[in-house]
């Protein structure tokens, strides 16, 4: 069975959308096969994020990323590392469609601020795996 990295983002915690990520999770059909309430910690965050540290935005994305506590998680499914990804929506809220996690409950940065928005999901074989063994090692 395929297996995804997942993350619940601190502004989903703060704005009381666990439950509903994760019930859209359960209604797809996916299992959760881990789950844990975290404070993540600098360190992890820029190895899972290493691809990114010579973006402008990556200051912003590490302050909002620690803000506040985040759920890590495993989803294993069918083809769940794309289809999880189609569930979140674009990384951009105002380019997510509609009907997405993203294009329903986030929206467009203010100027200078990164972008909340809501969930993470690996975006490859790859990555899930690295991701995993990341975040629970
Ligand atoms: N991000 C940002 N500004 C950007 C691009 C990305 O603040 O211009 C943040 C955003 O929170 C995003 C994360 O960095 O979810 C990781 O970026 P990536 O391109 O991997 O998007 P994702 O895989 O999360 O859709
Ligand atoms: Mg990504």
């Amino acid at each position: 069975m395929e297996k995804t990295f997942f993350m619940i983002k601190p502004d989903a915690v703060r704005r009381g959308l666990v439950g509903e990520v994760l019930s859209r999770i359960e209604k797809r059909g996916f299992t959760i096969e881990r789950l844990e309430l975290c404070q993540a910690k600098e360190a992890v965050l820029r190895e899972h994020y290493a691809a990114l540290t010579a973006e402008p935005f990556f200051s912003d994305l590490m302050a909002y990323m620690t803000s506040g506590p985040l759920l890590i998680g495993v989803l294993a499914g069918n083809d769940v590392i794309a289809s999880w990804r189609l569930m979140m929506g674009a990384t951009k809220p105002q380019e997510a469609l509609p009907g997405t996690i993203r294009g329903d409950f986030a929206q467009a940065p203010s100027a200078g601020q990164s972008i909340e928005n809501i969930v993470h999901g690996s975006d490859s074989d790859g990555s899930a795996a690295r991701e995993i063994s990341l975040w629970f090692s």
